[in-house]
């Protein structure tokens, strides 16, 4: 790790930023907007937020870098978020998806048209997930094209476009440049205006099969959105395939953990998890104290069948096109976090951030029972 480490030092300094980790210190801004590099690990000020990547080689294995600069009152704030390449993506089943959903996603990314929504905040992997699909696709009989801003994963014989907002280059600019190409599948990075969702919903209308992203709580609040986004509930239902909404938690460390002795995290569970093997942090040196290593995946998937078809169609709200996805098998993101704690992969507490933040979107109570008609739902 320390060696990582200070290879992304070295290579944050290859693209001319302060020390990585540190804070720059604060200077007279007035001409320095992009002062040129000094030799020896000089540094660029900026006084408007950037992004870039940059690639490195880690015991003989490519790692990509997303960089983001934003500059603060006290100098440049930079965070960096490390990709693994293209080369490395594993199979669907490896994302760490309950059963069901990783059989079903599987499933719908093979067909040949429609549209398959990855929703989640930033940095809960969504990028990984939709890369995933498209390596698992990936032939050379199938014309795959993405509009990325930026393209953070490079993979072989896929055309990959930069979005360039500063010569016009948006989303759906590019979208409609691209579906000019008649591409097998297209994968748009975000749809985060009213245009982009229109085209792409017609894209996956008429015959295109598209990927894209969208920044909802969870997988049923993405039919909302699209409906603001002025998408006619009859194109929303015909083309949604389905969605699947994301969050990361933090891994227990497997060296230090120890058993869950904290009786009162167990109230609120369902009864069927209570006796599950749940495990506390710790902390060693493995872990650097932190008592967690890695992270990992937690889902829901909402799979747009004919009843739900039918709920979008009819304008119903999200609290009964919850009900009927529920009915229907989809089990809450919270209940896979819980799957996942009582396996003792994360802890009880990592799971509480799964817990909704908003009054508006409730989700179950943590004392809900697991759907009893298709138990095979939950065998994550
Ligand atoms: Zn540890």
């Amino acid at each position: 790790m320390t060696k990582l480490l200070s290879g992304l030092c070295a290579a944050a300094l290859v693209v001319g930023l302060a020390g990585a980790g540190g804070v720059a210190p604060a200077q007279d801004k007035k001409d320095t907007k992009k002062s040129a590099p000094g030799k020896g690990g000089g540094t660029i000020e900026v006084n408007e937020s950037k992004d870039g990547k940059f690639r490195f080689t880690y015991r003989d294995q490519a790692v990509d870098v997303r960089l983001s600069v934003v500059p603060t009152i006290h100098g440049e704030n930079v965070v960096m978020r490390l990709l693994r390449a293209g080369t490395q993506l594993g199979p669907i089943e490896g994302l760490g998806m309950p059963d069901v959903v990783a059989r079903d996603y599987a499933q719908l990314v093979r067909r040949p048209h429609g549209m398959i929504l990855v929703t989640g905040p930033t940095g809960s992997g969504k990028t990984t997930t939709l890369y995933t699909a498209l390596a698992a696709i990936n032939t050379p009989d199938r014309n795959i094209i993405t509009i990325e801003d930026p393209v953070e994963i490079r993979l072989p014989m896929i055309r990959q476009v930069q979005v360039n907002h500063e010569i016009g280059l948006s989303f759906a600019s590019t979208l409609r440049s691209v579906l000019r190409q008649d591409p097998d599948v297209v994968l748009v990075g975000e749809i985060r205006d009213q245009d982009t969702a229109k085209i792409a919903v017609q894209a996956a209308l008429t015959g295109h099969l598209v990927f894209s992203t969208l920044h909802t709580n969870d997988a049923v609040g993405s039919i909302a959105r699209l409906r603001d986004f002025g998408v006619p509930s009859f194109a929303v239902n015909n083309a949604l395939l389905c969605v699947v909404a994301q969050r990361l938690v933090r891994r227990l460390c497997t060296s230090c953990c120890t058993p869950e002795l904290d009786s009162s995290l167990f109230d609120s569970l369902p009864p069927h998890l209570r006796s599950g093997s749940f495990k506390a942090p710790q902390g060693c040196a493995i872990c650097k104290s932190t008592g967690y290593k890695g992270r990992v995946g937690v889902y829901e998937m909402l799979r747009v069948t004919r009843r739900v078809q039918a709920a979008i169609e009819s304008e119903e709200n999200r609290d009964v096109i919850q009900r009927i996805a529920a009915e229907q098998g989809m089990q809450p993101m919270l209940m896979d976090g819980l799957l996942k704690a009582s396996r003792g992969l994360t802890s009880l507490a990592e799971t509480a951030r799964l817990r909704p933040i908003s009054d508006e979107e409730p989700s179950p109570s943590l004392a809900q029972p697991a759907p009893t008609d298709q138990p095979g739902r939950i065998a994550a």
